[in-house]
């Protein structure tokens, strides 16, 4: 059966203000709570393996997996942490911020039934600095929680107990990688950690740490609501349930879509997002992220869910999808990628912090026209040390969608060494292509009814 929309995280937020807790109450919110205080701990980290969610911040690592990482409460000799990871700053990405902005009391709702699930009496909230609107609206949110018991002693009648915080960043890209956030929430310069030890044995405060991130813990209540077993039905093998995708770029109607894992990347864009305005031609898709390797128009056919995305090279990641219109020069997408990433590097290791910049170098170069023969693979080359050889993957992330752009579209960077410069002249834009924030406020909605693309 052909997959398409699907709300479960972002059901109601239509028709109602779910920030409001009466309003979440009325239609069911913290009833899976309630179910989750009447089961054992373990038996609902069973429900999470059962459902077999993977994170949804960007590594795809099944939740419940992470989960069975960590020591057992009996056994633990230090306290056990939830951190929800809402360091949302990947290029393309707005679904946590949609999230947290119309449905907070589902993330903390999550993180309650994740804390008790673990044996965790502290959950830490990292939230993105410049999410100023989200941060006021989860902290009211969360004080309603308190009030109403959900959160605090005695976490609705029962014998649990959990405190939320939320800790606001400062803006550091870099933050969003695991170990960089610990060390940010701990007061520290935010920086990677070496690994080992993971954050199951080692996390903040030196503690057992579960890390997740905003959409994944958001989506545990309704996991336990249908149970994981009947969750894991939803998607396609090894891509179980919805996921949010921020659709951007060019394309008529961006914003944030749930659908169910499996949905055609091409029904994404032209079923629901209305396709490529101005009458353009569909030119290429970044469908992760601006981290991931790009796809060629040809290749729009494919399922959204991890195994397909691998299969053709690249990652499902933060669920971004980033289009692009053949009005783009893939040499100036290639340089504003790889400036991104330079600017980002926390600069401990070499590779990153001097690669990130030779890329920029030669990107320059080959977009002003001064580049020579040879700089292409030179570019390449570049590239190739970085990947693999860093700390975190923030290397990667400036050097695998380059790389990618180039073996994509090689012909577009030859061009740019033949001709002495840029071969779309004043017609090259990446207007639209680079702004996917900007598209968010005008285009914030969860869902539009949709006809969804049949595929033989
Ligand atoms: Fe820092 Fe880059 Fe190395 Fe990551 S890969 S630790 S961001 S220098």
């Amino acid at each position: 059966m052909a997959k398409g929309p699907r709300q479960l995280l972002l059901e109601h937020a239509d028709e109602r203000d779910l920030t409001k807790l009466s309003e979440y109450e009325a239609v069911g919110g913290y009833e899976s709570l309630r179910k989750a205080l009447d089961m054992e701990p373990g038996a609902i980290v069973e429900e999470l393996l059962a459902s077999n969610i993977r994170g949804r911040g960007g590594a795809g690592f099944p939740m419940g997996r992470k989960a069975s990482f960590l020591p057992k409460p009996d056994q633990a000799t230090k306290p056990i942490y939830l951190t929800v990871n809402a360091d949302e700053s990947e290029p393309g990405t707005f679904k946590d911020r949609e999230i947290m902005f119309r449905v907070p009391h589902a993330l903390i709702e999550g993180a309650v039934i994740t804390c008790y699930a673990i044996g965790a009496e502290t959950a830490f909230i990292y939230l993105r600095g410049e999410y100023y609107t989200e941060f006021e609206i989860m902290r009211a949110a969360l004080e309603e929680a308190q009030k109403a018991g959900y959160v605090g002693a005695a976490v609705a009648g029962s014998g649990a107990s959990v405190t939320i915080v939320i800790h606001r960043g400062a803006g550091a890209y870099i933050c969003g990688e695991e170990t960089a956030l610990l060390e940010s929430l701990e007061g520290k310069r935010g920086q990677p950690r070496s690994k080992p030890p993971f954050p199951a044995i080692s996390g903040v405060y030196a503690s057992p740490t579960l890390i997740n991130n905003v959409e994944t813990v958001a989506t545990v209540p309704d996991i336990i609501e249908l149970g994981g077993a009947e969750y894991a039905k939803l998607g396609v093998e090894n891509s179980a349930g919805t996921r949010v995708f921020s659709l951007s770029g060019n394309v008529v109607r961006g914003g944030n879509y749930e659908l169910e894992l499996g949905t055609p990347l091409r029904s994404l864009i032209y079923d629901i997002g209305g396709g490529i305005p101005d009458g353009r031609e569909l030119k290429a898709v970044i469908p992760g992220g601006s981290s991931v390797p790009v796809l060629a128009a040809n290749e729009v056919d494919a399922p959204l869910d991890f195994d397909s995305m691998a299969n053709l090279g690249t990652f499902l990641g933060s669920g971004a999808v980033i289009v692009i219109d053949d009005r783009a020069c893939m040499v100036q997408l290639g340089l504003r990628v790889a400036q991104f990433y330079m600017h980002e590097s926390c600069g401990k290791c070499t590779p990153c912090r001097e690669g990130t910049r030779w890329m920029v170098q030669i990107l320059k170069k080959l977009e002003e026209g001064r580049a020579e023969q040879g700089e292409l693979d030179l570019l390449l080359n570049v590239c190739d040390r970085i990947l693999g050889n860093c700390l975190c993957p923030l290397g990667d992330a400036a050097a695998m969608p380059v790389a990618s752009y180039v073996a994509k579209f090689r012909d577009e960077y030859q061009r740019h060494i033949e001709e002495g410069g840029c071969p779309f002249g004043a017609e090259s834009s990446l207007a639209g292509v680079m702004a996917p924030v900007d598209q968010h406020h005008a285009h914030m909605r969860s869902q539009i009814e949709v006809p969804v693309h049949e595929f033989a």
